[in-house]
């Protein structure tokens, strides 16, 4: 790319979460091979972002490539209204063979963001269709759901700034963060203020939604699974939908295929995204059981209301359909108990060192969390010099590579972050 072109990029076009008037530098990225990012200039970069949890069988993937080929040469694309197609129907029986069993109607979605705002529209439509008013939700401190508003009103209030937003966003109710870590001993007290908000406020919830295990964007945390267990219990209990999640946790990334199996539960709504489509296309799903299919479709409007243009994108479902064939076939239980050990071997160490709070490591993710905010200019270029692509924010810097990386691979990249974390240039001063 010429000066002229990244030119272009700084004055006129929105990255996420940056500004337009003095935007943070952007990386020309021109292609990708496996767990390399290719720049401009020519250089690679080892990735250990796998793209925000998409990239899980690395990129450019021949077979991935091959199911965009054959579908492009049927059609790209046709309404989902009326209509079905082969790839949408060979993806949604891949859903739901391998997602937990209560879980057998599929709505396919475009974004991560709208399965959640889907979901939430199930789960009132739920209620609404037994003729109850139930509408609000319960969620987790330090949650992470999406960037539209239903989503907002569902993240943690500070980290997504919900002051901006005052009077917009509905106000639902949010349980404390839990603070039994996912391999302490568990404490029963970790659920009592979550507990005591559904026995207040039970008659007006209609779902308590979450992140099973792992608390991505929000904070990177990884919690006890008879938390989780806890909430099901309660859920039941209180008649509560429950909603998990999974965008970021599904399809392998904890070491379960998906998070709630740490738990051994299900939801009545599965969310899931991001690595769908093995990070080739935007494509999600929201999943539920047939009693809220059934009971949403028993409703007066006699059907559930959402349908965007482009459902069931043909492309993106037989790509997402392939992407599942590769993980059945691939190995990666054992891929990512090996980078579970790497990343524990390499990363606990760091634990010593000045700059860092605490370090974690659940499935093929690791979390060094830093005393002080990174300075993301200078440590994204210390880590492009270093050859290597991680994109830390906050107190957070953290690894989720492709399953397919290398053990040399995935060295480089936790030596980096040793490096990083041993230089105090690279943080904001407090
Ligand atoms: C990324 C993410 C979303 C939002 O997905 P988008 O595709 O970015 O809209 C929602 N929930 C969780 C847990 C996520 O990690």
């Amino acid at each position: 790319m010429n000066p002229a072109d990244l030119a272009f990029d700084r004055g006129h076009i929105w990255h996420p979460y940056t500004s337009m008037r003095d935007p943070l530098p952007c990386y020309p990225v021109v292609a990708a091979q496996e767990c390399r990012l290719q720049l401009a200039d020519g250089r690679q970069l080892v990735d250990g972002m796998s793209s925000w949890w998409a990239a899980v069988h690395g990129y450019n993937h021949p077979r991935l490539n091959q199911a965009l080929q054959n579908q492009m040469a049927q059609m790209s694309h046709v309404m989902f209204g009326g209509i079905t197609h082969p790839s949408a129907v060979a993806l949604c029986r891949r859903l739901v063979a391998i997602t937990p069993a209560p879980l057998e109607c599929v709505f396919l979605a475009d974004s991560g963001s709208v399965a959640v705002e889907v979901a939430m529209k199930m789960a009132l439509q739920f209620w609404q269709a037994r003729g109850e008013k139930r509408q609000r939700f319960l969620t987790l401190r330090n949650g992470y759901h999406g960037d539209t508003f239903a989503a907002m009103s569902v993240c943690d209030p500070q980290n997504s700034m919900h002051s901006l937003y005052q009077g917009y966003l509905p106000e639902h109710l949010f349980a404390p963060t839990p603070t039994c870590r996912f391999d302490d001993p568990w404490r029963e007290s970790d659920t009592d203020a979550l507990e005591q908000l559904i026995v207040t406020h039970h008659r007006q919830l209609s779902a308590v939604i979450l992140e099973p295990i792992v608390q991505g964007a929000g904070g990177m945390r990884f919690y006890h699974p008879r938390y989780l267990q806890r909430v099901r219990e309660l859920c039941d209990r209180y008649q509560l939908l429950l909603i998990a999640d999974e965008i970021a946790t599904g399809f392998g990334r904890t070491g379960r295929l998906f998070a709630c199996e740490h738990a051994g539960i299900a939801p009545d709504i599965l969310c899931v995204g991001k690595a769908l489509t093995g990070g080739t296309m935007t494509l999600s799903a929201a999943l539920t059981t047939r009693r809220v299919a059934d009971t949403i479709s028993n409703g007066a409007a006699g059907c559930f209301m959402h349908g965007p243009t482009f459902m069931a994108n043909p492309l993106a479902c037989a790509v997402a359909a392939e992407s599942l064939a590769i993980l059945e076939e691939s190995h990666w239980p054992e891929q990512v108990a090996a980078i579970e050990a790497q990343l524990r071997a390499a990363l606990m160490p760091l634990k010593a060192a000045a700059e860092v709070a605490d370090v974690r490591v659940l499935g093929a993710i690791g979390v060094v969390e830093t005393r002080r905010p990174v300075d993301v200019a200078a440590i994204q270029r210390f880590f492009v010099e270093s050859g290597v692509w991680i994109r830390p924010f906050g107190r957070l810097i953290y690894l989720m590579p492709p399953y397919i990386i290398s053990s040399d691979e995935l060295a480089k990249l936790t030596a980096t972050v040793a490096a990083a974390v041993d230089n105090p240039q690279l943080f904001k001063m407090t």
